[in-house]
């Protein structure tokens, strides 16, 4: 039988220089001095390690909307009206302004066509949650998203977007970042004209990974693409594409990710000695009780997997989604 091209299941196989993976920024992140007070909020994670493969679109909504820098603080403020963005110093209610403009930004950017969104914590403006709201000038114990950010949720739902507070979680970052190289690599079938052809070798590339974070919609999956002779191309791709959004928006826990790799080693147990055996299932083990992150079990299967040739598995993203420098499964 020929072997599948290893590439399949590489993510460089996927990738293309003429859609480049791309990321709106809360400006500030990139060291611009964008805040209230002429500072920055420079985020090294983002501007070093997701800047070397994401191009960075900068984003400020609040000098964007014409409030320039300096200016006075805003807040959330609820005084029975619904949740208002008002500038405490002026007196200026800035909801309006701000929502506005956020629908117009938010259209440009859907011509950019983003692979994810890195928001700003804490900003009444670009938080995407625990933001305080107030009433009579005290915390009123609610908390809400930032005007920009509920927006961008609403208007772009299928977006991944992450807090840069939020990346220093390990759990939190992978999926992130797994989600938007995901969502690249749906675009870029699309940008290059989606065919039935190669929504299956997609999806076929995907299944493993898909099965790591939500085994529900794995099968509504493959359900969808076992029937798609029923359905026209347009409402196939679509329903596709939103369930397969909706299926990597889930957290692909570690008992999920041991699922994964004893489905996969189930394709290599008549080609390993029981010694071999053993190695690989204490590894899961080690990795299930927390002992080993998860890049060490995954290392030794592909490894077997390359070496015995097993063509389902040489093709699966699940053991190279996204580049090793960017080292996500290394503390996930
Ligand atoms: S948090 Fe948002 S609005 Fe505030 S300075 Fe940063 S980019 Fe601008």
């Amino acid at each position: 039988m020929k072997a599948a091209p290893i590439e399949l299941g590489s993510w460089s196989h996927w990738h293309a220089d003429e859609r480049p993976l791309r990321l709106g920024v809360s400006q500030c992140l990139l060291g611009d001095e964008v805040r209230y007070d002429g500072g920055h909020a420079r985020d090294r994670y983002v501007t070093d390690v997701l800047g070397r493969w994401f191009e960075l679109v900068p984003v400020c909504p609040e000098v964007e909307a014409g409030l320039g820098t300096p200016r006075a603080t805003l807040r959330l403020v609820d005084e029975g009206a619904g949740t208002r963005l008002v500038q405490p110093a002026t007196g200026a209610d800035l909801t309006d302004v701000l929502a506005e403009w956020s629908a117009r930004r938010i259209e440009a950017l859907r011509a950019l066509d983003l692979d994810g969104f890195v928001l700003k914590r804490g900003s009444p403006s670009c938080g995407l949650e625990r933001i305080k709201v107030y009433r009579a000038g005290m915390p009123a114990g609610r908390n809400e998203s930032g005007v920009f950010a509920r927006a961008l949720r609403e208007r772009w739902p299928a977006l991944p977007v992450e807090e840069e507070g939020r990346l220093n979680d390990a759990g939190l970052r992978e999926r992130f970042v797994e989600r938007a190289f995901c969502r690249n690599r749906w675009r870029t079938l699309v940008a290059r004209g989606l065919s039935r052809r190669a929504l299956i070798e997609f999806h076929g590339a995907h299944k493993l990974l898909l099965l790591a974070h939500d085994e529900a919609g794995y099968r509504r999956l493959g359900r969808l693409v076992g029937s798609a002779g029923q359905l026209p191309d347009e409402e196939l791709f679509g329903a596709y594409e939103a369930e397969f959004q909706a299926a990597m928006s889930k957290n692909a826990t570690r008992k999920r990710h041991v699922n994964v790799m004893q489905h996969a080693l189930g394709h290599l147990k008549r080609l390993l000695d029981p010694a071999e055996k053993q190695e690989v299932l204490t590894c899961i083990e080690d990795y299930h009780a927390g002992l080993l992150p998860l890049i060490v079990p995954l290392t030794v299967l592909r490894y077997l997997v390359r070496r015995h040739g097993v063509e389902y598995l040489q093709g699966q993203l699940y053991f190279d989604p996204h580049p090793k420098e960017l080292m996500l499964r290394n503390h996930a």
